[in-house]
């Protein structure tokens, strides 16, 4: 067997993004926007549904970024999010010069906790600022407590921009990720569920939000006819030939999906005998999740070398890469001095916790070496 690097989340092709990029250069449309970049959208848009409006954009973080600004989320505002997350989900308040109030997770979904978010805001409000917007994460692909959380909000009136980004497939209810907040985002990402290299989108409600979506994302142009602009602009929208790899690769969604599932239910077999470990997984079957990423959190024992860093090194000897879960946002030192309310569950999970191979390219033969790592690491 050889023994080439097995990665941790990769996508894999269609063969049909080649005809829609060749598409695009012979057209010459290689702008930002253009005929691609509708038909993506359309595609998208109907995946979701009718009364969800689609803007690609060239990434995931510019999404968040432009919901944050469609909110009216101005420098000194508050924002709240999730704390165990990837950094693109916080950094964008900071773009705004707004603060990031941190909310922990709570053991079943490992996402945002419903206690702590109320404790938050009813702390902040105390304090003298209402949080503008929550920012909550389906993580790894896992929905959150979807009708706690949005009944908190609700009661509060204070708007979701749900992070979606690892969560294209995942729903709750039947309800389809991205669809439950004032705004959801999505990214394309090379490592994300399909990509278009790099990529991301904004889903609204209103055809009136993707209007100024695009209107922000493409500098911020007044109706003139020379160039006259009342608003910072951006230059977020996402280009044609991204766009092409998006229409070949969508063809793959339902494809990545089940692969990855797939790739799930092999590790819960695999573990289901081995009782220090833990395989993340949704709570009962209102959840579904794409299972994005598999991760596990592993119960040290002392006298066996066992804990999930040296699971880790175990994994990088085969030349196979594992990764510790996102450390949380408020360990983090660019985050550190922000407010955070919680009980140390998102740093017992990141202490313990370990993601593994995903992606939708993993061959049988990728599992086998998989698969012997885990038998000689936990020696059964
Ligand atoms: C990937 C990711 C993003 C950002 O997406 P980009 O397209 O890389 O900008 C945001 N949030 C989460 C949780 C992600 O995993």
């Amino acid at each position: 067997m050889d023994n080439k690097r097995i990665y941790l989340s990769l996508s894999q092709q269609s063969g049909f993004e080649q005809e829609y990029i060749q598409k695009a250069l012979e057209t010459n449309w290689l702008t930002s926007g253009g005929p691609n970049v509708d038909d993506f959208e359309n595609k998208l848009q109907n995946y979701f549904s009718e009364e969800s409006f689609i803007t690609a954009l060239n990434s995931g973080t510019s999404a968040i970024h432009l919901a944050l600004i469609l909110l009216g989320v101005k420098a000194g505002d508050e924002v709240i999010c999730q704390t165990l997350t990837f950094s693109a989900s916080a950094n964008p308040v900071l773009y705004q010069g707004a603060i990031p109030v941190f909310v922990d997770s709570e053991p079943d979904t490992w996402n945002i906790s419903p206690e702590f978010l109320e404790i938050a805001i009813k702390d902040r409000i105390k304090k003298g600022k209402k949080p503008k917007a929550i920012i909550t994460v389906h993580l790894y692909g896992n929905p959150y407590k979807v009708e706690d959380i949005h009944a908190i909000a609700k009661r509060y009136n204070i708007p979701i921009i749900e992070d979606s980004a690892e969560a294209l497939g995942s729903s709750y209810k039947g309800k389809k990720c991205g669809t439950f907040g004032t705004f959801g985002i999505l990214s394309f990402n090379g490592n994300k569920i399909i990509t278009t290299s790099s990529g991301g989108a904004l889903i609204s409600n209103s055809k009136e939000s993707k209007e100024k979506a695009i209107f922000y994302a493409t500098q911020s142009k007044d109706v003139a006819v020379h160039y006259q602009h009342s608003e910072v602009g951006y230059n977020y929208r996402m280009s044609n030939v991204c766009a092409g790899i998006g229409l070949g690769q969508i063809k793959m969604l339902e494809n990545n999906i089940s692969a990855r599932r797939a790739t799930h239910f092999f590790y819960k077999d695999l573990f289901d005998s081995i009782k220090n470990v833990t395989l993340f997984e949704v709570l009962h079957e209102d959840y579904f999740s794409n299972y994005w990423l598999n991760a596990i959190l592993v119960e040290p024992i002392l006298e066996k070398n066992i804990n999930s860093e040296n699971l880790r090194l175990a994994f990088e000897k085969a030349n196979i890469e594992c990764r510790p879960l996102w450390k949380p946002m408020h360990l983090q030192p660019i985050f550190m001095e922000y407010p955070y309310y919680g009980n140390k569950i998102a740093e017992d999970l990141f202490l313990k916790g370990l993601c593994l191979p995903s992606g939708s390219n993993l061959t049988k033969e990728d599992k086998i070496r998989i698969e012997e790592v885990i038998k000689t690491f936990f020696d059964y």
